[in-house]
């Protein structure tokens, strides 16, 4: 069992590959945060808890700017802004969470979903009347609080034959941990303190009754180690062995194929890793992701097939994953990313974030849909069952409960994500862990404040730069991530070159005493990269940097419903072929595309086919037997190389992100006699 003198020795072995020049400072390529001490200014685990390799800063530190920026705005101008308007889980006046008795109606997970994010969104866009109605909802949450400690609907103290239902609380929890973040309110300390007091006073095996509560446990325990590091009360520790010893067993296995309860347990086994120091329990979520994207995630995007669950043999990417799974998982990474201090982590964050989630929601962000595949050719509102496994509307965007679930999660995507550009680091240094222009004024070094100005067109440009501004010269590291598909990063500083050698799934740290107007640039080369995914027939993707790509499909958006004119549901038809294979050159598939930039600078919403800030070109040939079944489902995947006897044409692909309508699996034509002709299926 290491300690963690060990794990710390570990890393600066590991970490110390390379210095440089006295006029850039002390530059190295790193695996983790270097670690000696505790971060002096910012929260993290206390010990006997694993140190943390990075911190959360507080909620308000990190000011997005560009494109992240407007996906906020328009979430606020969008659904998850106006949800109280059409919700009915959110009528304030009769709900069970803000009832000062706990009487009422709707009190399970749908207000919880909507307030963790919403309180969020209020918080990172600095805006009042988010914040103001976010609080009016958490004061009456917390007035209803018990004697004994239970707060909220009273009717969940027996909605598991007779037994308290532990999972709704899991994200008010989580909107109130935010909430303290952003105001410091010591109620919410004293409320925690409270409710876990009583479920402590729970027997053991009421960590593991009901099916959600058992499996999300990984959430309650979250909260409680959030507790724990800000009071120290050392029963929090046995609590959360409770917790650990009665929920659903993701430190051993998948044990469960719901898509969200995967994308939110998984992780359940690292997180107790920081109490228990077990290698075996810090390798489970890594062992558990592999186990389920082996099979089910062999296609591009991030996300995997689970649509409601993982099923046998339904891996082709005409399958998918729900909106609650894309956002938890984002979440998940992330929180891994501060558990472990493993790049990876950030990465796949990044990687379903810019390649899915922009497609589960319109445009505008006043309509989402249930599922969202890799490989989706017409969002009608008709039932895709068997295909999927739920029957009835699941492609179709709707800003109502027809998507009950993801409706109100959707919220915490996006101000989850702002929230963690930026971390801080055990030797008082910062990290920008995900890209996105932005500002972050956080103290550093000695307890100087900075600001660090971050200017990117990231993901669809290569460079970022880093302007820093401090009142006087403050010494501190500054962490830059390095993507797992960038082979060598190049950095600057005040313009003179680094000559570091960096590595994929690594951290460049630059340390040196940063100076009023000092500046760092931040270069990730992009390449063309073909992949051929063996397990999905050998079909083929492309990506260039973080960003994997669709062909562009013209979209015809066709609303239907009409019970509200100002919140439309929408159909999506294609208006211009999709079933085409690609035509690669064998010996450098990758020369096969050409990318090109439409315009100069990266637009405030680039996720459209219109607006997409990078394209490539390549050649396809369309598979006349490629259709459409009965339900409007893509057809699946055939063998590749494929036969096809149609001419050559020029076709345009675009991000996924960008594409509503999407084939990013695409068959390879071939010639005979190794390719076969595709057949209807
Ligand atoms: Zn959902």
């Amino acid at each position: 069992m290491p300690n963690m003198s060990c794990f710390f020795a570990f890393r600066v072995v590991c970490g110390l590959l390379l210095s440089a020049t006295a006029a850039v400072g002390q530059i190295a390529v790193v695996e983790r945060p270097l670690s000696t001490s505790s971060n002096s200014f910012y929260v993290g685990n206390r010990p006997p808890l694993e140190s943390s390799p990075f911190y959360k800063l507080p909620i308000g530190s990190i000011i997005p700017r560009g494109w992240l920026r407007r996906q906020l705005e328009m979430e606020r101008e969008g659904m998850t802004g106006h949800l109280e308007q059409i919700s009915p889980w959110l009528n304030f006046t009769n709900n069970a969470w803000t009832d000062p008795q706990g009487r009422g109606q709707n009190g399970w997970e749908e207000m919880p979903y909507w307030l963790k994010g919403y309180g969020d969104l209020g918080y990172v866009l600095h805006d009042q009347a988010l914040t103001s109605e976010a609080e009016k909802w958490i004061k009456a949450i917390m007035a209803s609080q018990r004697e004994d400690g239970w707060f909220g609907p009273r009717d969940l103290l027996k909605n598991l034959s007779g037994k308290p239902d532990l999972w709704p609380h899991m994200p008010i929890l989580n909107a109130l941990q935010s909430y303290y973040e952003t105001t410091g309110d010591p109620r919410v300390i004293a409320l925690f303190s409270r409710y876990f007091k009583w479920e402590n006073s729970l027997p053991q095996s009421a960590f593991g009754e009901g099916y959600w509560p058992k499996v999300r446990a990984g959430d309650n325990l979250e909260s409680v180690f959030w507790l724990y590091n800000r009071t120290g009360d050392t029963w929090l520790l046995d609590l959360a062995r409770k917790i650990h010893a009665g929920m659903a067993r993701w430190d051993v296995d998948v044990i469960n194929w719901h898509n969200v309860n995967v994308a939110q347990g998984f992780r359940a086994g690292t997180e107790f890793w920081m109490l228990s120091h077990d290698p075996l329990h810090l390798a489970s979520a890594g062992r558990n992701y592999q186990k389920v994207f082996d099979t089910y995630g062999q296609f591009p995007g991030g996300g995997f097939v689970g649509d409601e669950n993982s099923r046998p043999g339904c891996t082709d990417p005409r399958g998918g994953i729900e909106t609650c799974g894309i956002v938890e998982l984002m979440h998940s990474c992330q929180m891994l990313t501060k558990i472990t201090g493993q790049p990876v982590w950030a990465d796949r964050c990044e990687d379903i974030a810019l390649n899915t989630f922009p497609a589960s929601m319109t445009p505008d962000e006043k309509a989402l849909h249930y599922i969202t595949c890799a490989n989706q050719i017409v969002l009608d509102r008709n039932t895709k069952s068997p295909e999927i496994q739920n029957g009835g509307t699941m492609f179709s965007y709707s800003p109502y409960e027809v998507y009950r679930c993801c409706q109100h999660n959707v919220s915490q995507g996006w101000p989850y994500y702002a929230e963690e550009l930026w971390l801080a680091t055990p030797d008082n240094g910062l990290c920008a862990s995900l890209y996105a222009a932005s500002e972050v004024t956080a103290k550093a070094g000695n307890g100087e404040t900075v600001k660090i100005t971050e200017d990117t067109g990231y993901p669809f440009r290569d460079t970022v730069k880093f302007t820093i501004a401090a009142a006087r010269p403050a010494r501190f590291p500054l962490y830059l991530r390095v993507p797992r598909w960038c082979e060598s990063a190049e950095v600057s500083v005040n313009g003179a070159a680094s000559g570091v050698k960096s590595r994929p799934l690594a951290f460049i740290r630059c340390e040196r005493e940063w100076h009023d107007g000092d500046s760092v640039v931040l270069r990730l080369p992009m390449k063309l990269a073909v992949r051929r995914w063996e397990k999905n027939q050998g079909a083929a993707s492309v990506s260039y940097g973080p960003l994997s790509f669709s062909l562009q499909i013209k979209e015809r958006f066709a609303s239907y419903g009409g019970h509200n004119p100002n919140w439309p549901e929408w159909e999506v038809f294609p208006d211009s072929p999709w079933n085409y294979g690609l035509v690669l050159d064998d010996k450098n598939p990758a020369s096969s595309f050409k990318v090109v930039w439409p315009d100069s600078t990266v637009g405030p919403q680039p996720f459209t086919p219109e607006t997409a800030p990078v394209k490539l070109t390549a050649v396809g040939r369309r598979i006349p037997n490629w259709q459409l079944d009965a339900h409007n489902v893509i057809g699946q995947l055939q063998p590749s190389p494929v036969l096809s006897d149609q001419p050559d044409e020029q076709i345009t692909l675009i991000p996924m992100g960008a594409a509503r309508l999407r084939v990013s699996m695409f068959p390879i034509i071939g010639a005979a006699p190794a390719a076969r002709p595709s057949t209807v299926k």
